[in-house]
């Protein structure tokens, strides 16, 4: 019995935001606009993106007992991600100070508190929400022992892993080949590949594929998706939209695509509604704000 068609296993953030008109050097202070607080994380924005879009969606991460925590909570429950495995506390709830000078630039110091905290223990622990989903999501904003421990457990099911290495580490074998698919974009691939990565997104998807997951999917911004697998390879174009603020779009387009597979869609389907997801996503400021309902998708 599958109670969600995804469970997301990530991180819970806190985005706190400042406009400035120029980034502060070092020793430097520099005066900015008022404070503006965002609930992110890239497992809380794909719970997020997959619930908005009517997906049975169940969030394990960990934030602290604090106002932070609460806030992230509030989002989920609001967007309908099933909460019971927010854990709380251990340490302060993870933290972005963001600072945003007029031409968009940024400067970003992430605290991971409470989601460093997010343990193979707590994996342990949550045998039954890891049982009751037909997907579950993972990305490198907890500890890579907890992903490795998920991977584990998923293994002895019939669930299927979809994997976002972000940001960016070396990983274990066995959580490779666990993938299916493993969803980078360029920068991932060429941080995985290293020297020799070729030069097109082909000749990425071909030299991940050969570390071992079963299927790649590289984004490609604007271009939309590649698709991949030891059958063949596929582009799926994005749609051209106003682009506006592409902040989470990758998250959206994960979260889509994670829930599709769920719901039982091959995995070309399942991008091609990712891309939708992903380019609507880009239309609107901010990134849980600006994730679409699957009306609006579908008036895309
Ligand atoms: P990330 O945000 O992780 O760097 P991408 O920039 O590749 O990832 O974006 C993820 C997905 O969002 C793309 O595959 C595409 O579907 C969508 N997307 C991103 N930017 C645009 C854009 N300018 N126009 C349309 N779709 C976009």
């Amino acid at each position: 019995m599958h109670g969600y068609d995804l469970l997301v296993v990530g991180s819970a953030n806190a985005d706190l935001v400042i406009g400035v008109d120029r980034r502060p050097a070092a020793g430097e202070t520099v005066l900015g606009s008022d404070l503006v607080t965002h609930p992110g994380g890239k497992g809380a924005n794909q719970a997020v993106a997959a619930a908005r879009l009517g997906a049975r969606t169940a969030l394990l991460a960990r934030v602290g007992d604090d106002p932070h925590g609460r806030l992230l909570g509030d989002s989920l429950r609001e967007a309908g991600v099933d909460t019971a495995g927010l854990l709380t506390g251990g340490a302060p709830t993870g933290v972005a100070l963001i600072t945003v000078d007029p031409s968009g630039d940024n400067s970003i110091v992430v605290s991971p508190g409470a989601n460093a905290r997010l343990s193979p223990e707590d994996v342990r622990a949550a045998g039954e929400l890891l049982g009751a989903a037909r997907v579950v999501s993972l990305q490198l904003e907890i500890p890579l022992d907890t992903v490795a421990s998920v991977a584990a457990a998923v293994a002895a099911t019939d669930a299927r892993v979809v994997l976002n290495p972000s940001p960016p580490a070396p990983l274990p074998a066995e959580v490779l080949a666990a993938c299916d698919p493993l969803v980078v974009n360029e920068h991932e691939a060429r941080y995985l590949l290293g020297a020799g990565a070729g030069d097109t997104p082909e000749s990425w998807a071909a030299g991940l594929l050969a570390l071992g997951p079963r299927s790649v999917v590289v984004t490609l911004g604007a271009a939309g998706a590649l698709v991949a697998d030891p059958a063949g390879h596929v582009r799926i174009p994005s749609l051209p939209v106003n682009a506006v603020d592409t902040t989470g779009a990758g998250d959206a387009f994960t979260g889509a695509l994670a829930w599709r597979l769920g719901a039982g869609d091959d995995l070309e389907t399942a991008v091609r509604f990712a891309v939708r997801v992903g380019a609507a996503a880009v239309t609107r400021a901010g990134a849980q704000e600006s994730f679409p309902t699957l009306e609006e998708v579908a008036a895309l």
